[in-house]
């Protein structure tokens, strides 16, 4: 399979998926549990995501997150399967049983011990790491956004907004739907992303991470973020979060797009806080 494009690669034939129940509702229309037999007769537990109203320009936007999801390989993000590219066309991922990260905080939250969140926020860390390698910019870091696999293991999803980008370049948003409370000054005021605006909004998914799931700013409206972020202010310190994180994670907060640390410098920092944590 080596030899092949990915395209080819991802290719499946919907003959080899058995459907199951609805999982939850997507952007584009249901998602699905399913099972999918490889060319090799295993059998994978799978979610398919479909596409309702899916006409020549909507299928176009709902294909682009695996085209993205084609050339990537990491163990903490979310593995495309293949495409079903014939209409309906579906889209058939890893499934996660233990689904969004945000729903699960929120149920395990008196049982999931410090070290495990710790854990949680390197593995998102050593991803993005991988991404910001790869000069690609996620754009939508938060809770929702992530799976988790096991109660040891998460994975980064949703990479519907991401983007590849040329270094020193950005990509000028023009949805609408953006998540205002996680996302960077430069982002709100210029629409700008770049690797350093996603390491912002990383350090505002570890609040959530460290604040059962709630929303950042959930005290303020959408409008009044920036004036409050243009004065200086920031996330407060969550109980359960230790000093030295949330002094990592303030550092993520920096007005200044080049004054926030790269991911590859905080995967470091997180592996040390989570080793520190872990010993005691
Ligand atoms: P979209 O990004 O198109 O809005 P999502 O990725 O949010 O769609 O998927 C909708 C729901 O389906 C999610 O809330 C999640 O619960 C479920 N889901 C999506 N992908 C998976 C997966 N790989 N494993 C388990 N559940 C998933």
């Amino acid at each position: 399979k080596a030899s092949m494009s990915p395209n080819e690669k991802f290719k499946i034939s919907r003959d080899d998926i058995i459907v199951g129940g609805i999982l939850g509702e997507g952007f584009f229309g249901e998602v699905h549990s399913g099972v999918y037999k490889t060319q090799t007769g295993e059998k994978l537990s799978v979610a398919i995501k479909t596409c309702k109203n899916c006409s020549a320009d909507v299928m176009e936007k709902f294909l682009s997150e695996a085209g993205v999801m084609k050339n990537l390989d990491h163990p903490h993000i979310v593995r495309l399967i293949g495409v079903v590219e014939v209409d309906p066309v579906w889209i058939v991922m890893e499934l996660y049983q233990l689904g969004e990260l945000g729903n699960y905080l929120l149920e395990q939250q008196y049982t999931l011990a410090t070290t495990t969140l710790l854990l949680y926020c390197l593995q998102i860390c050593k991803a993005l790491a991988y991404l910001e390698g790869l000069n690609m910019v996620h754009r939508d870091i938060a809770v929702r956004n992530i799976l988790v696999a096991t109660p040891q293991c998460v994975k980064l999803g949703d990479f519907g907004l991401s983007r590849y980008i040329e270094e020193e370049e950005y990509y000028t948003a023009s949805a609408s739907r953006l998540p205002i409370k996680w996302m960077a000054p430069e982002s709100i005021n210029f629409r700008r992303f770049t690797t350093a605006s996603d390491v912002w909004m990383f350090g505002v998914c570890v609040w959530e991470i460290f604040s059962t799931a709630q929303q950042p700013f959930f005290w303020l409206d959408n409008c009044q973020v920036i004036d409050q972020l243009e004065s200086g202010v920031r996330l407060p310190k969550p109980q359960l979060c230790p000093p030295t994180l949330y002094s990592l994670m303030s550092s993520c907060w920096s007005y200044e797009p080049n004054s926030r640390p790269k991911f590859s410098h905080l995967a470091c920092s997180f592996s040390e806080i989570h080793r520190m944590e872990s010993e005691q």
